[in-house]
């Protein structure tokens, strides 16, 4: 995440969508959730958001300072984590939030878990709690499985349901094309469609020696998404977008986390605007590059 202090009371955060270059589903464990294998990339897709520390009151509010369809009640994970600080910490004080949604919502690219980090980070910030980042992710990892990835540097291997991470430092060199159709697939619908799949065996392959781009593309290459078999079973149009990518020269082509965004992988700017591709259909289009985050308090 990028956090800049803008007034003893104010910070501005922006904070990232996420791709997984690949997604294994492990298994359940007994608390309910699943074991994963993955490795996230952070993007260059921000959510922008202003946290202000208001000294009267213990309210949050938020305003959506751009045209988004998400709640901003008790479902939003800002609010979710803001009510978790407080309550842990006997914070008093309120928060006044704006928000600039850009990252796509319920798309696979864990823009919610991204804002719930920022709110924590911000918190951190202004009230002045002394935590370190491990710490904040394992708050984080209480508002949901996606959030401690947020406090690294924006590439990570992450394990067990999302606790376990080992930041990497795997090429950056590439472009990506994101494209998020217009269909509505949840993370707990995804998961209990998998459950029959469970059992199968894992492909071994390894990253250690990956060097250049190529290698890792190479290494990518033996590797998927459990989700991608599912939903492409089940919506059509997720085959033809990938098709689409191809077409336009992507090396790699792969749904990100629970979907339904697809992502392109490019070794050079790719070319989206003269084609037939990004039809209706495909529904948003971004071109994106991975990022290396610092990490530091505001
Ligand atoms: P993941 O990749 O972790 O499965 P996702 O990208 O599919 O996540 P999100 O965009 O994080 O999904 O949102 C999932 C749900 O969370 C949506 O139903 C949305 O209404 C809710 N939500 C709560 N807070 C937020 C937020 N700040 N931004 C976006 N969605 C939010």
């Amino acid at each position: 995440m990028f956090a800049k202090r803008i007034s003893q009371d104010s910070v501005i955060i922006g904070t990232p969508a996420k791709v997984n270059l690949f997604l294994e589903v492990l298994g359940k464990r007994d608390d309910g959730y699943h074991d994963i294998n993955s490795l996230f990339q952070a993007v260059s897709l921000f959510d922008r958001i202003t946290f202000t520390r208001i000294r009267y009151g213990s309210d949050i509010s938020i305003e959506l300072t751009n045209d988004a369809d998400v709640p901003v009640d008790g479902r939003n994970l800002i609010v979710r984590a803001f009510r978790l600080m407080q309550d842990r910490f006997g914070l008093t004080d309120g928060l006044q939030v704006q928000l600039e949604k850009n990252i796509p919502i319920a798309a696979g690219l864990a823009g919610g878990s991204a804002d719930g980090a920022a709110t924590i980070l911000a918190v951190c910030g202004l009230w002045d709690l002394g935590l370190d980042f491990s710490q904040m992710a394992e708050l984080g990892l209480e508002i949901g499985s996606d959030l401690p990835f947020f406090f690294t540097h924006g590439q990570a291997m992450v394990g067990g349901r999302g606790e376990k991470i080992t930041e990497t430092d795997f090429p950056t060199d590439y472009w990506l094309v994101l494209a998020t159709p217009d269909l509505h697939i949840s993370t707990a619908e995804s998961y209990a469609a998998l459950r029959i799949d469970l059992t199968k065996s894992k492909i071994p392959f390894s990253f250690r020696r990956c060097k250049g781009l190529r290698q890792f593309v190479d290494t990518l290459e033996h590797t998927g998404n459990d989700f991608e078999k599912v939903h492409l079973g089940s919506f059509p149009g997720l085959g033809r977008i990938k098709d689409e990518l191809l077409d336009i020269g992507a090396l790699i082509v792969r749904m990100s986390g629970s979907g339904p965004t697809v992502f392109g992988l490019f070794d050079s700017v790719p070319e989206t605007k003269s084609k037939r591709l990004f039809g209706k259909e495909t529904g948003r289009v971004m071109v994106v590059r991975p990022v290396t985050l610092p990490v530091r308090l505001p």
